[in-house]
């Protein structure tokens, strides 16, 4: 059994391939909840929805959210009505914010809700959220103090320049149920591995490694753990990964995604325009494997995966 550690499009990206080459009692998928947040009444899931679409099939590649085959009417009302319209719901996405809010209000936990939508959408791998609980990534600017992750991400388009991260509840986060079941899974069953998706380490895996038993079985579990580096030529492929990184001093290209994970980190998946990088992640003692990591198709995904695959083996 693998655990993949996902944000979400980066994160979808490779999850997408690793369950073409995994079974589903193979890999279990952990997704970051940082993002979530309370919107017209709704309660919003950003990176379980993109993974949840992903892997069945019915995202947006262009847009990177949401779904494919979307129509805007539900948007352009509520434009009419005066209301808030920075952060766009398609019509067919509301019916998973509505679902869902409503299945929470009945007292479900988001775990259920998730594993009840993936079967429902026909996704036969585990896909959970790292916690039930409560826990929002809050951002530390430079201009404008604290703000809420939606605020700057989406509002803000992750202009304000950065100065720290905060995860709130994160202390007092448990694990989500199944993640929980799997960390405790018998023998057989056990967790041999965990795969940390090119997702921004920042903003979508810190969150995760944030809910402290997760840290620690990581510490103490002492099994692998492969990443795959976000950034590609010192550019993230999408998103605020490489400004951010610039703004907390953390570098400027792979070296610094590499510095960031340190120890937790054994294999890392470089791209192969980053090869030059290789001998310097070595010679911090890790495996390198450099390959094509930008993820252009389904199939450049799969072999993406089956090398992130290769690399746990190799590590056992
Ligand atoms: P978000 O939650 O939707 O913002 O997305 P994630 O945090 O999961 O992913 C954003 C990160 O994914 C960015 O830092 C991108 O550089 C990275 N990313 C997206 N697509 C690819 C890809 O094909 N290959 C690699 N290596 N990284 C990617
Ligand atoms: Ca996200």
């Amino acid at each position: 059994m693998i655990l993949a550690l996902s944000g979400g499009v980066g994160g979808a990206r490779l999850c997408q391939g690793l369950i073409q080459v995994a079974r589903p009692d193979e890999l279990a998928i952990v997704v970051n909840v940082g993002d979530d947040f309370e919107h017209l009444g709704l309660t919003i899931c950003p990176d379980l929805d993109t993974v949840m679409y992903t892997l069945a099939g019915l995202h947006n590649p262009q847009l990177g959210w949401g779904r494919a085959d979307e129509t805007w009417h539900f948007m352009q009302m509520l434009a009419q009505l005066g209301s808030e319209t920075w952060f766009q719901l398609g019509d067919r996405d509301l019916a998973v914010h509505v679902e869902r809010s409503r299945s929470l209000a009945a007292g479900e936990p988001l775990s259920a809700i998730t594993a009840k939508f993936c079967e429902r959408l026909g996704i036969a791998h585990q896909v959970m959220p790292v916690t039930d609980q409560r826990l929002r990534t809050c951002v530390l600017t430079r201009d404008q103090g604290e703000l809420a992750f939606q605020d700057y991400f989406v509002r803000q388009k992750a202009g304000p320049v950065i100065t720290g991260l905060r995860f709130d509840g994160a202390e007092t986060a448990a694990l989500s149920g199944p993640l929980k079941q799997r960390l405790a899974s018998p023998l057989g069953e056990q967790v041999k591995g965990v795969i940390i998706c090119p997702s921004n380490p920042w903003l979508s895996v810190a969150p995760i490694l944030a809910v402290p038993e997760l840290s620690r079985w990581l510490q103490s579990a002492r099994i692998p753990v492969v990443a795959v580096s976000p950034i590609i030529g010192g550019q993230a492929v999408k998103g605020p990964a490489a400004k951010i990184m610039r703004e907390l001093g953390a570098g400027t290209d792979t070296l610094g995604i590499v510095a960031h994970y340190g120890d937790r980190v054994q294999g890392w998946m470089i791209d192969e325009t980053d090869a030059a990088l290789a001998g310097a992640i070595r010679d911090r003692g890790a495996h390198v494997a450099v390959t094509q990591t930008l993820m252009t198709t389904p199939e450049v995904a799969a072999a993406l995966a089956r090398t992130a695959i290769k690399l746990l083996d190799e590590l056992q």
